[in-house]
């Protein structure tokens, strides 16, 4: 693989190339997305919704129509030694078995695992399965989460935002948390790899996320199975931990990449708030499957 040089501060300039829409836990549609990306003056975008591509052809009708170059991309839901991993997958074969398979494995669980949280809740909250459905914006293409869960609990008036009812009942440390089951993160970088496509660890570094950080040897053992990148500038790592996976990043010869973590009016978060420069973005394609093979897939 290529040596690229680290940058060491966050690109002013380039791709925000972590995004979610309404294809999972995201508020808005790709059509949005593509408006915002333009507004802020963006090279790119990157659509990463959870444990799908279901909105690819969706993002990239409206990436087309807007002039908005983008990068296709899913944030895979891992473990790696019960530490929750999220995996950032861009450029991957949707048509390959493997990893629709292991979706389709992660989609099913979340459902379940959102099902039997909102029967938890329901014993304290005025809550139904019925009322999250409603939250859910584009049927059976959208994959569950704690985030429709919470817009139910917002509807229902127990709490005034999402980001309140993920401090609350909803936070991992409360008794009515239930984790998704999830592959492996070795298992998802050896499928990404199979299909074709990059990957990257998703906000490392988030304490605000996880009690026990993936350890660096643990993240270096990642890289001996062949993953590509980390997500360095992502608003969820500090300084310290920024500086300890550009660390792991330079010894490794990984990517470092960066984006928002948009979730619409799901999340403060801003298109746009962190990028990932054009070199890096120029390098996850020509790692990656090609867009016509993709679209090929697609049709
Ligand atoms: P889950 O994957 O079902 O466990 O739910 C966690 C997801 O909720 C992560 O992808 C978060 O980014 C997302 N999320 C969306 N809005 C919020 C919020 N306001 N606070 C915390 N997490 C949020
Ligand atoms: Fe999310
Ligand atoms: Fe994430
Ligand atoms: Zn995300």
């Amino acid at each position: 693989m290529t040596p690229l040089r680290i940058p060491d501060v966050a690109p002013t300039a380039g791709w925000d190339i972590h995004c979610h829409t309404v294809f999972s836990d995201g508020t808005e549609t790709p059509e949005t997305l593509a408006g915002l990306a333009v507004r802020e003056g963006l090279h790119g975008v990157g659509i990463t919704d959870h444990d799908t591509w279901a909105g690819w052809p969706a993002v990239l009708h409206a990436c087309h129509a807007v002039g908005m170059p983008a990068l296709l991309g899913t944030e895979v839901t891992a473990d790696d030694g019960g530490v929750s991993v999220h995996m950032l997958a861009y450029l991957y074969d949707p048509s390959d078995p493997a990893v629709s398979g292991m979706f389709r494995r992660t989609r099913e669980a979340r459902l379940g695992r959102a099902r039997r949280m909102t029967e938890r809740l329901a014993k304290d909250f005025p809550i139904t399965w019925d009322a999250v459905l409603a939250e859910v914006r584009q049927g059976e293409s959208t994959t569950v989460g704690r985030p429709h869960i919470a817009d139910a609990l917002v509807a229902a008036g127990v709490y005034p935002t999402r980001s309140d009812a993920f401090s609350g009942a909803l936070a991992s440390s409360s008794p009515y948390y239930i984790p998704t089951p999830s592959p492996t993160a070795h298992e998802v970088v050896d499928a990404v790899k199979e299909a074709g496509g990059v990957s990257v660890i998703a906000h490392a570094g988030d304490r605000g996320r996880n009690r026990h950080l993936l350890s660096d040897a643990q993240i270096e053992a990642l890289a001996d199975d062949g993953l590509d990148g980390l997500e360095v500038w992502h608003r969820g790592n500090d300084p310290d931990q920024r500086r300890r996976l550009l660390d792991i990043a330079s010894r490794r010869g990984l990517l470092v990449t960066g984006g928002s973590d948009w979730h619409g009016s799901g999340k403060p978060n801003r298109v746009g708030e962190n990028l990932t420069n054009d070199v890096t973005v120029g390098e996850i394609m020509s790692r990656g499957v090609s867009p016509d093979r993709i679209e090929g897939a697609l049709e």
